[in-house]
Formats: structure tokens, C-alpha cells, sequence
């Protein structure tokens, strides 16, 4: 199918960029990778009359390793972040997720912040911004303002995205020292959205015993799934946790749904799995 007719934009600067969003309205929509966009148009699941395409915007494009973390703006490519070392320094876990995420030549053109404002609950990226509580920056005509991750995927395929406004950039904190972090998934080929995974950071003090151990979930909820596992652990070295316990807390916390590629329980079941597999490798990498 063709998507629907549409007026198209190609600004050169963000200032007017957001003038056409302003005056667009819930009329507008951005393109960036258009990875997920051009197929929604062409299967008229979207059929905006103004379309922005965002990619002669150069003030977007960079990111840049800060004291506090990683700030990715709007045109940084997936595999730009993934094979950047300096971002895989501060943050291994976007490097860890994005291997993950589709295959090479959609992460040519796909973007991390487009992947956010997706925000396709069986996606690596939002699981990501969730469990590290990082934030989006978005900006409108006349304003900024930054949406910390909690507050920012509000459903499937729905953020706190505004009409009007743009997403300019997005912020990952930093690991703390000695803390270790992976994401393990199922997908049924690779490249494709996952059934379900799992990403955890574990940090441990000097004795390597467990100070903090945190989950997020993907593919078994609308919007990514954290939880705080730190007191199963019982503060014990890393290498003692019983982390089949842990892991079993955390899929007691989640209510997966059936679809036509899985049951709830085999979902359930994933869950348990991989977070036992992501808890005993982020633990091992933190010591
Ligand atoms: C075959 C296939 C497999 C895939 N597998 C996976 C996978 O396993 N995991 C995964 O996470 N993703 C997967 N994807 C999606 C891919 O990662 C997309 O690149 C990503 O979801 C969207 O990024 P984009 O830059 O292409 O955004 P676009 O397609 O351009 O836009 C997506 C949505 O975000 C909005 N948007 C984008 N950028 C902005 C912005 N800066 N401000 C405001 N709104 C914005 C658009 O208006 C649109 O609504 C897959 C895609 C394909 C085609």
C-alpha cells in the first residue's frame, strides 16, 4: 500500500522545526530512521498531514560523553551508539541491548530517540532508559523541559510526547563503580522483537558483597517493567545470592498476555529463565 497523501518538511534548523510541529499540531509527525514510521504510513496505521523529516538537522546528530553519562541526540544512529567505545566505557548496556535490537541495516538508519518515542514495549532501548532511569529532553516552540523515564512510556506505543513537541535528546546515566550489567532475550529468529527479556544492573561494595540489584523486563507488559531486587539479595557476596529466588520474585511481578508467537505462562516462564541468566552476569561482571 501507499500511505496516505501528506505535506512534507525538511528543515534545517530546530527552530523550524518546531514552528511546523506548533502550527501541525496531533497533525504532525517526525521522521527520523523511519524504520517503524515508514511502514505504519504505508499501512495507513498512521496517516499524518505533515510529515518532518529531521535529518538535515545537524545541531541533532551527536553524542557526547558526559561526566554524569551518555546524552544521545535525536540523529545518532543505533549502530553509531554501538560501536562508539567511549559510550560503551560509561554505559556497556546500550551497547549490550543494541546488538540486540533488529538487524545491521536497520540500525544503520534507526534511531535510539526514535526507538524511544516508539516505545514498542518489546524493545531493548526503552528497557533500557527505564532501568537506568535516565530521561528524554523534549523540546516545543518557546520551551524544553526533560521527562524523567518513568514518566515517559505511558502504554503501548505511547509516550508523554506532546503534539508540538520534539524529541531532541536522550540522557543515560552512568554505571556506578562495581557495578556489573547485561540483557539477555528470546526472540524467535534473530533480529526480530524479542518474546521477552531481561536487563539487569547489579553493583557491589568492597567486599563484593551486593549493594543494589535492579531488573527491567520487555515483552510482558505495556511499557517496560522494573523492579528493585536489592533486599532478596540479603546483601551476601555475589557469589552466594540465590538468584533462582530473585529471579522467581521478579516473575511474580509481572502478567504477561498471550499472543498469536506466545502463552502468558511460556512468557512467565522466559521470564524466570532469563533473569536468573541477566542477575548471574551483570553480578559477574560487577566483580
Ligand atoms: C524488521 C524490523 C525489525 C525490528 N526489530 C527491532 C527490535 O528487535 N528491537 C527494537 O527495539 N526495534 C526494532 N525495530 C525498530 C527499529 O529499532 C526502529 O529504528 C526504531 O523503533 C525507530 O527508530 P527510527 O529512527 O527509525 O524512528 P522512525 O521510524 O522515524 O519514527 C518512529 C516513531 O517515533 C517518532 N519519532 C522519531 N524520532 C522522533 C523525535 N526525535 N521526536 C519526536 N518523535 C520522533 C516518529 O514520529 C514515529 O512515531 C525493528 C524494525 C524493523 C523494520
Amino acid at each position: 500500500m501507499k500511505p496516505a497523501p501528506f505535506d512534507y518538511y525538511a528543515p534545517r534548523d530546530l527552530g523550524e522545526a518546531l514552528d511546523v510541529l506548533a502550527e501541525a499540531g496531533e497533525h504532525g509527525k517526525v521522521l527520523a530512521g523511519g524504520q517503524s514510521l515508514i511502514p505504519l504510513l504505508n499501512m495507513r496505521l498512521a496517516a499524518p498531514e505533515r510529515l518532518v523529516d529531521i535529518n538535515r538537522i545537524a545541531s541533532l546528530e551527536p553524542f557526547e560523553v558526559t561526566p554524569d553519562g551518555v546524552r544521545i541526540g535525536a540523529l545518532a544512529r543505533h549502530s553509531q551508539v554501538e560501536r562508539s567505545d567511549g559510550i560503551a566505557a560509561v554505559q556497556p548496556l546500550l551497547r549490550q541491548a543494541l546488538k540486540l535490537v533488529a538487524h545491521p541495516v536497520i540500525r544503520n538508519r534507526g534511531t535510539v530517540v526514535g526507538s524511544l518515542v516508539h516505545a514498542d514495549p518489546a524493545a531493548e532501548l526503552p528497557a533500557v532508559l527505564a532501568l537506568l532511569r535516565g530521561s528524554v529532553r523534549l523540546a516545543r516552540a518557546g520551551g524544553v523541559r526533560d521527562v524523567p523515564a518513568g514518566e515517559f512510556f505511558t502504554g503501548p506505543l505511547e509516550s508523554a510526547l506532546e503534539p508540538g513537541e520534539l524529541a531532541v535528546s536522550a540522557h543515560f546515566p552512568r554505571l556506578p563503580e562495581r557495578t556489573g550489567s547485561s540483557f539477555v532475550e528470546v526472540a524467535r529468529r534473530h533480529g526480530d522483537y524479542a518474546l521477552a527479556g531481561v536487563a539487569a544492573v547489579v553493583t557491589v561494595d568492597d567486599d563484593l558483597r551486593v549493594s543494589e540489584a535492579r531488573v527491567v523486563c520487555v515483552g510482558v507488559g505495556p511499557v517496560p517493567l522494573t523492579a528493585d531486587v536489592s533486599e532478596w539479595c540479603e546483601r551476601r557476596p555475589a557469589s552466594t545470592v540465590d538468584w533462582a529466588a530473585v529471579a522467581r520474585a521478579v516473575q511474580d511481578r509481572t502478567e504477561p498476555e498471550a499472543d498469536i508467537h506466545a502463552t502468558a505462562e511460556y512468557r512467565r516462564h522466559l521470564v524466570g529463565v532469563l533473569a536468573v541468566r541477566a542477575l548471574t552476569e551483570a553480578a559477574r561482571h560487577a566483580v
